[in-house]
């Protein structure tokens, strides 16, 4: 048997985290088994489905690089189908029209909270004569189509990662909705339980790999396979990624959508990698750090954790720092690039010798790509401020002379290299007689304008390259000077 998975998402709304990583564990599922990965639209819903959405999530996939071999596949252009699938349940009298208003279920559920029980619909149109269906059609009433769901029975499956389970047919709320409401003999839209299933079918996938949230879906699907007579694939539910409170991640914990990660600069690399710790532990003797298609060969769902995996942004940034720290200069310098634009930096962007010395500079340094605009920012400015404490540093004993003293031999060592820049050094410590702690920490404030930052020798270099070296120590002696 081929294994053929799927990742299903709603456009409703930009790529999820969560959605992101149920595509990850779909991928390496398929690429360790030599199988197929489908990617289909779920975009039955029209009122909140955009293409926008769309869009955003072919591109997050892509930037991840959770290749997909067929699809995309858009339910939208599917309708017939459904309906086809529709109008066979009721031909087979497992499915039928309800012809409830809003008001008298809203009746029926406020009835059964009153007595105490769980609200769920009592099936009541389930048995209904040709005349009183006839009676509620002549009323102008719309009916939705349910599907039957008997409550004595047991629905029983051997989920991959949360091995047996079993729903009682009672505890599904009763014949459930698969097509909303319409008139006469139309169909109105098809619902999410029914499409998946009929298109599942349809595409043949063998396993349905999803987030733990779907679960209680998963016994109505079943219902559902054995109504279309199809062969039922295997279920695997995925544990849930979880704030730091414990609870589902949603969108009030803040960034949860890819493109968000991707805007703050976190690469696909590491990002795929993260998610895939998140309830999966790779096997003894392998690493934290890989690329996908390294675990995709150890992939497997007994090390798939049943307990939810809580995300942890300290783990995220080591790691994305981690991928950052051996990107080559050049490579680095084409992902900067937009970071620096997008903060407004004016520089000549075909200098790539001095952009990409300056990502070599700065990339140790990094965990996110983001925070190459504060830690840069006073290599693309004319003129920088002074922090409290490179002021403090600069109206230190000795700090104005030491200043002088570079200011004046920077012609003598010309051309400026990182050996020229140190014989500077040691002959400003010599000549003035200073410590050589106190000439590093006065030209970090004085070039920098902080007391922390990226290497100084490497800093200066860069400045001077730019012309712009004399002028900070300009500023940083006044600054020394007190005016
Ligand atoms: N469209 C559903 C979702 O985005 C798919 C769930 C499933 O995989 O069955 O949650």
């Amino acid at each position: 048997m081929t294994v053929r998975v799927r990742i299903a998402p709603s456009p409703t709304g930009n790529l999820h985290i969560g959605t992101a990583r149920t595509a990850v564990f779909n991928w390496l599922y398929a690429r360790h088994l030599g199988g197929t990965f489908v990617l289909r639209i779920e975009d039955t819903d029209q009122e909140r489905s955009r293409p926008e959405y769309t869009q955003n999530i072919l591109d997050g996939l892509t930037w991840l690089g959770l290749t997909w071999d067929e699809g995309p596949f858009y339910q939208s252009k599917r309708l017939e189908l459904y309906q086809q699938k529709v109008q066979a349940l009721l031909d087979k009298g497992l499915a039928y029209r309800a012809y409830d208003t809003p008001e008298e279920l809203d009746a029926m559920r406020e009835a059964q909270k009153a007595n105490g029980e769980a609200p769920r619909y009592d099936n009541r149109h389930r048995n209904l004569t040709p005349q009183q269906r006839a009676a509620y059609e002549a009323d102008g009433r719309s009916s939705v189509i349910r599907f039957i769901i008997e409550d004595d029975r047991e629905i029983a499956w051997n989920d991959l990662v949360r091995g047996n389970v079993s729903w009682k047919g009672r505890d599904l709320g009763g014949d459930m909705v698969i097509a909303r409401a319409a008139s006469g003999n139309d169909f109105g839209q098809p619902l999410y339980n029914f499409v998946v299933v009929v298109d599942d079918i349809d595409m043949n996938i063998t396993h349905i790999i999803r987030g733990e949230d779907h679960i209680g879906n998963t016994p109505k699907q079943i219902l559902l396979y054995e109504a279309l007579e199809a062969t039922m694939p295997t279920f695997g539910h995925t544990p849930l990624i979880l704030n730091e409170a414990g609870a589902k991640l949603s969108k009030r914990d803040g960034v949860t959508s890819i493109s968000d990660f991707q805007r703050m600069g976190y690469v696909p690399e590491a990002l795929v990698n993260y998610m895939t710790l998140l309830g999966w532990s790779p096997p003894e003797g392998m690493t934290e750090i890989f690329a996908l298609e390294e675990a995709a060969q150890h992939f497997g769902f007994e090390r798939v954790n049943r307990a939810g995996a809580k995300f942890d942004w300290d783990k995220l940034n080591w790691l994305n720092g981690q991928y950052l720290h051996i990107k080559p200069a050049d490579k680095l310098t084409d992902l900067l690039i937009p970071y620096w634009q997008a903060a407004g930096f004016q520089a000549d962007w075909s200098d790539r010798p001095w952009l990409e010395r300056l990502a070599a500079v700065i990339g140790p340094s990094l965990s996110r790509l983001d925070e190459a605009v504060p830690m840069s920012e006073y290599l693309f400015k004319d003129a920088v401020g002074f922090t409290e404490d490179a002021i403090a540093q600069l109206k230190q004993d000795g700090s104005a002379k030491a200043i002088q003293a570079v200011a004046d031999a920077i012609a003598a060592h010309q051309p400026l290299t990182e050996t020229t820049v140190q014989d500077l050094i040691k002959q400003v410590v010599k000549d003035q007689n200073l410590k050589k702690g106190l000439v590093m920490r006065t030209l970090r404030a004085a070039l920098t304008g902080a007391m922390n930052g990226p290497d100084l020798v490497q800093s200066w270099l860069l400045l001077h390259q730019h012309g712009l070296d004399q002028t900070r120590l300009q500023a940083a002696l006044e600054a020394a000077q007190g005016k």
